[in-house]
């Protein structure tokens, strides 16, 4: 008789969009003159730029013949993508990233997800709280987080560090001592960063204490300010430390086109074993490749006319973030976030629980938000809007949530 992997069972269910969505379809139902605008969910809505476009058709017509065909890709990507992403987002920043450094996939949730397969099961791992749900469901399903309490929505075998305004959302070096700490910077949900001096201060954590940092980096594209780090080796001593995600979705609006990368730098090692040799190993057992079509999307991602479109896709969705931050300022709520990240987070007014709050917000303004605690205890009392709507949209929001 088989048996289950019995950690799945210890996954509480993640409830959050599903509960938001049988809300939003209940008062819909019930109010069908109402118009609802949606700033909640994380994806973006404006059309892949045409350089990019334009990329990928001419892609697709080499797939109709025989001379151009392309079949299986290498198991790391093509050279030509490993090669832009290596002079763009590495060597023109100053950090030092080799080709054989980069191992392209479809995405960043994936990675981020199996990323923790090389590590041992006995791993401790330490989360920001609030969190990218991934990191912790993934090692759940490892394994590796103990038992879930209800009360405190905590699981026994995993370090929290609490981001609140509190801190100034700075992590603070946590009381146990983690092997594996992941930071997402630009933050989602939270909208925060750190600045480079104090991503400097977990490097060298991470170094003296023998830990590993995964940096999801999915929203370096909107770093604003020039004392952030748009790559975490832009710190000095990352690369014996520090495994680096990226995402093509939030720069280049590639949600439904799938395509990211993963840095595991040759320096990062577990006394003599090689972590970028563990990773090649389990990315060709069980990755075949992103598709020749849409790695030369990414291609475009980097020429001159991709560059400038997406900046102007950037800039879109940062005016709207302003308009979001400032709007709400004026309504008298306090703030933080869509600086440096397409997030906004802000306090729930009046002692709220960010629940209550998203009823309100529904009822009163027909907006939708994301309420903070689903992404863990830490984000109750926040409330989280997204700057990935269409501005016009936004501005009605706000004026909506002016008025009430
Ligand atoms: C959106 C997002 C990603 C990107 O995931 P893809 O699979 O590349 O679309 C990764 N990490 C975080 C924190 C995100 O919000």
């Amino acid at each position: 008789m088989f048996q289950i992997n019995e950690n799945y069972q210890k996954l509480p269910g993640n409830y959050l969009f599903s509960t938001i969505a049988k809300k939003v379809n209940a008062f819909q139902e019930a109010n069908p003159d109402k118009e609802l605008i949606r700033l909640g969910i994380g994806d973006v809505t404006q059309p892949i730029a045409p350089a990019i476009i334009e990329a990928m058709h001419s892609a697709v017509d080499e797939m109709a013949h025989a001379e151009t065909f392309h079949g299986y890709a290498p198991d790391l990507g093509y050279e030509f993508l490993r090669k832009a992403i290596v002079e763009n987002d590495y060597k023109a920043r100053g950090c030092q990233v080799e080709i054989d450094e980069v191992f392209v996939s479809d995405g960043a949730k994936s990675d981020s997800g199996n990323i923790q397969e090389i590590f041992s099961e006995n791993n401790r791992i330490a989360v920001c709280d609030p969190v990218y749900p991934v990191y912790v469901d993934s090692n759940v399903m490892a394994g590796r987080t103990g038992t879930y309490d209800k009360n405190t929505e905590t699981w026994s075998n995993v370090i929290y560090m609490p981001c609140t305004a509190e801190n100034n959302f700075v992590p603070e070096f946590p009381k146990e001592t983690p092997d594996i700490i992941y930071l997402c910077l630009p933050n989602n949900p939270t909208g925060t960063t750190l600045t480079k001096a104090q991503l400097q201060e977990w490097v060298d954590y991470a170094n003296k204490n023998g830990a590993v940092i995964i940096y999801d980096a999915a929203y370096e594209a909107y770093i604003s300010e020039d004392d952030v780090a748009h790559s975490i080796y832009e710190c000095e001593g990352a690369r014996t430390c520090a495994i680096e995600l990226h995402s093509f979705s939030k720069n280049a609006g590639f949600t439904g086109v799938r395509l990211g990368y993963t840095v595991v730098p040759k320096d990062l090692k577990c006394g003599d074993v090689s972590l970028n040799s563990m990773w090649a190993r389990r990315h060709g057992t069980k990755f075949n490749g992103a598709p020749y079509i849409v790695q030369r999307a990414g291609e475009a991602v980097y020429s001159e006319a991709g560059k400038a479109q997406l900046k102007e896709q950037v800039a879109y969705y940062m005016k709207n973030a302003k308009t979001i931050k400032e709007g709400l300022k004026d309504a008298g709520y306090t703030v933080f976030g869509g600086v440096n990240a397409p997030y906004i987070w802000l306090k729930t007014p009046n002692q709220m629980t960010s629940w209550e709050f998203f009823d309100y917000l529904l009822e009163k303004a027909n907006v939708v938000g994301t309420p903070g605690a689903g992404f863990g205890p830490s984000g109750e009392g926040y409330f989280r809007l997204t700057a990935f709507g269409e501005y016009e949209n936004t501005v009605k929001a706000l004026e909506r949530i002016k008025s009430l």
